[in-house]
């Protein structure tokens, strides 16, 4: 598998409590290196085109508004395997169901507000880097 860059978001409840150096420790200890990074504050309608995928599911509204209601840290993160390994890193959505070591089993707070977003496709992955960060933000 060859070296692939994948879209990252700390998520309010993360960067609430002060847990952006101690997630980002665990992408670097997984050999994920961040090349991109800032810390921001969406309006609801980027929030909204960001997670248009998700209009029609019922808990829409709810993550929209969790989405802005504080700064985020939006990161593009490097590595071999990076989609794949940015997810195995963040565990699974439910923190119930995530496995030991994971971002989300450590610092989740519950199934929406579960402390990071990884893209989950190289598809995916070029789009989300695109809708935040400019070819001149990001370092070859
Ligand atoms: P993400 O896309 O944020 O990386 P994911 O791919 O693990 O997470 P998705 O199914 O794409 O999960 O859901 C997107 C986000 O919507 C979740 O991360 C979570 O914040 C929220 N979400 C998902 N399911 C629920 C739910 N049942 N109730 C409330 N919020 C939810
Ligand atoms: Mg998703």
């Amino acid at each position: 598998m060859a070296i692939q860059r994948t879209f990252s978001i700390i998520k309010p409840d993360a960067t609430k409590r002060n847990l952006t150096g101690a997630i980002v420790a665990k992408f670097e200890a997984a050999g994920l290196r961040v090349v991109a990074s800032k810390r921001i504050q969406m309006t609801l309608a980027q929030a909204e085109t960001f997670y248009g995928v998700h209009s029609e599911r019922p808990f829409f509204g709810e993550l929209c508004e969790f989405m802005i209601s504080e700064p985020i840290v939006v990161q593009v993160l490097e590595g071999e395997d990076a989609i794949a390994k940015n997810r195995e890193v963040m565990g699974a959505t439910n923190p119930a169901d995530a496995a030991e070591g994971t971002i989300r089993k450590d610092f989740a707070l519950s199934i929406g507000e579960n402390s990071v977003h990884g893209s989950d496709a190289p598809e995916t992955a070029a789009e989300e880097i695109a809708f935040f960060f400019s070819g001149l933000e990001l370092v070859g």
